[in-house]
C-alpha cells in the first residue's frame, strides 16, 4: 500500500527534479524508463524512503546547501558575511577581527553515540554543541562552520536531512553560518565539525593555565544530568515525564554557554574549561594547565533536584565524573565571582578554591570539612594525587 507522505515526497522529487519530469512525461508516453528513476518511484510508492546511494553524494550535497541557503537568510545569521558558501572547493567569508579561535571536534558512531533512543535532529545539535562550548569556555563568539559528513551508503535521505535540521536549529541560535563542508561514504556515520569564531580582545581569551592559589572555583548551572540522560537511555530507566525531560534534554539538547564566557570575559575572569569530560578531569586539565592543586567542596556542587531524587547516592558520582553537561568551570578573586553571579542569568555556584602544592591534586572535602569518602570508587580513578 502506498501511504500518503510517499505520494507527496514522489510529487516533491517530479517538481524538483526537472530530469525525472521529463522522464514521467516519457513514461506516460510508454518509453521506457531508466532503473534509477524506477528505483526511486518504487521505493517511495511502496513506503520506503530514498538512500543516500540512491540520490548521490552531488545531489545530497545541492539538498542539503539549498536546506542551508534557506535557513540561514537575513537575521538567522546576521552579521556574518560568507562571500563562497557550500558548493566550491573551500568556503570565503569577509573576517571581521584580528584574533580569532577555531574548534573541531569528531563525533563517531559507537564511539561517542549510537543511533538507538536518538532521533537524528537531537543527533544534529549534539554534533555541533561541544565546538560551540569550547568556543564559549574561550570567551569567544562562534561565527562559522564546517561539517565534514560520513555516512554509510544505505543512510536515508530524510535522515540526514534530519541531522541538518538539528545542525540549523542550534546555528541560527548562535548567528553561526554553515559555510561548507565535506560528504564521504563510510561504514558508520561520523560528523566532523569545525567553528571558527570571534577571540575576545587581546590578553582577555579565557585560558586553562591562569588559575591562581586563592582563586575561588565555580561553575555555571547544574551538573551530572546530561549523565543522568544517558543512564536513562542506556539502562532504559524510567522516571516521571518532567524529570525524564530534564536528563533527555541535558543530554541531547545542552545549550552551549556562550553569553556566560562572554559574561566572564567582561567581569575579569582569566581561567575557564568546559565540562565536557566531567567536573573533577576537567578541572584536572586547568591544575596541570596552571601549575596548581585543588579543594572541592562536594556538598556545595550543584545538582538539579530531578537528578538528586532519582538517582539517590549515585547524583554525585554523576555530577563529579559524568561529562557532557558542558557548564563554564572557572576560576577568579572572590570579588570577581561575585560580579559574574550577581549577572549570570543562570544559577552560578562556587564549589571551592584553587591551592599551591601537589599539581593536578584535587581534595575532596565533606560537609564537616573532613577528607570526602567516596561511596562508590567508579570515579575514584580520576583523581590525581
Ligand atoms: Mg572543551
Amino acid at each position: 500500500m502506498a501511504n500518503k507522505n510517499c505520494r507527496v515526497l514522489f510529487a516533491m522529487i517530479m517538481i524538483n527534479n526537472s530530469h525525472h519530469t521529463k522522464r514521467l512525461s516519457r513514461l506516460k508516453a510508454g518509453e521506457k524508463p531508466c532503473l534509477k528513476f524506477v528505483s526511486q518511484f518504487w521505493e517511495c510508492y511502496n513506503g520506503g524512503t530514498m538512500k543516500v546511494s540512491e540520490l548521490g553524494e552531488f545531489g545530497l550535497i545541492e539538498r542539503l546547501a539549498r536546506m542551508v541557503d534557506q535557513a540561514q537568510k537575513g537575521p538567522a545569521i546576521s552579521g556574518r558575511q560568507i562571500i563562497i558558501g557550500i558548493g566550491d572547493d573551500a568556503a570565503a567569508w569577509q573576517g571581521d577581527a584580528a584574533n580569532q579561535l577555531a574548534a573541531v571536534d569528531g563525533f563517531i558512531q559507537d564511539v561517542h553515540f549510537t543511533l538507538n533512543g536518538i532521533s537524528w535532529r537531537e543527533l544534529g545539535w549534539k554534533a555541533l554543541a561541544p565546538n560551540l562550548s569550547d568556543i564559549a569556555a574561550m570567551g569567544g563568539t562562534a561565527q562559522y562552520a564546517l561539517i565534514a559528513l560520513a555516512l554509510p551508503n544505505d543512510t536515508e535521505v530524510d535522515d540526514v536531512t534530519e541531522l541538518y535540521q538539528g545542525i540549523i536549529e542550534l546555528a541560527n541560535e548562535y548567528q553561526v553560518a554553515i559555510a561548507g563542508g565535506d560528504m564521504s561514504t563510510a561504514p558508520l556515520v561520523a560528523i566532523n565539525i569545525t567553528v571558527i569564531g570571534r577571540a575576545p580582545g587581546q590578553g582577555k581569551i579565557l585560558t586553562r593555565r591562569a588559575a591562581q592559589p586563592g582563586d575561588r572555583i565555580a561553575v555555571t548551572g547544574y551538573l551530572g544530568t546530561a549523565a543522568a540522560g544517558l543512564e536513562m537511555l542506556t539502562k532504559k530507566l524510567q522516571f516521571d515525564p518532567e524529570a525524564e525531560a530534564t536528563f533527555r534534554k541535558a543530554f541531547l539538547h545542552p545549550q552551549p554557554r556562550i553569553a556566560e564566557g562572554q559574561l566572564l570575559v567582561k567581569h575579569g575572569v582569566k581561567t575557564a574549561i568546559d565540562i565536557s569530560d566531567g567536573l573533577i578531569s576537567d578541572l584536572n586539565h586547568i591544575l596541570r594547565a596552571s601549575q596548581a592543586g585543588a579543594r572541592l567542596e562536594v556538598d556545595r556542587i550543584p545538582i538539579h533536584p530531578a537528578v538528586k531524587a532519582n538517582f539517590g547516592n549515585k547524583a554525585i558520582e554523576l555530577a563529579l565524573s559524568g561529562g557532557e553537561d558542558y557548564e563554564l568551570l572557572f576560576t577568579g578573586s572572590a570579588e570577581i565571582i561575585n560580579r559574574v553571579t550577581a549577572q549570570a542569568a543562570c544559577p552560578v555556584t562556587v564549589i571551592g578554591e584553587i591551592e599551591p602544592g601537589q599539581v593536578g591534586k584535587i581534595g575532596l572535602v565533606g560537609k564537616d570539612g573532613r577528607p570526602y569518602q567516596p561511596g562508590k570508587a567508579g570515579w575514584q580513578h580520576f583523581v590525581t594525587e
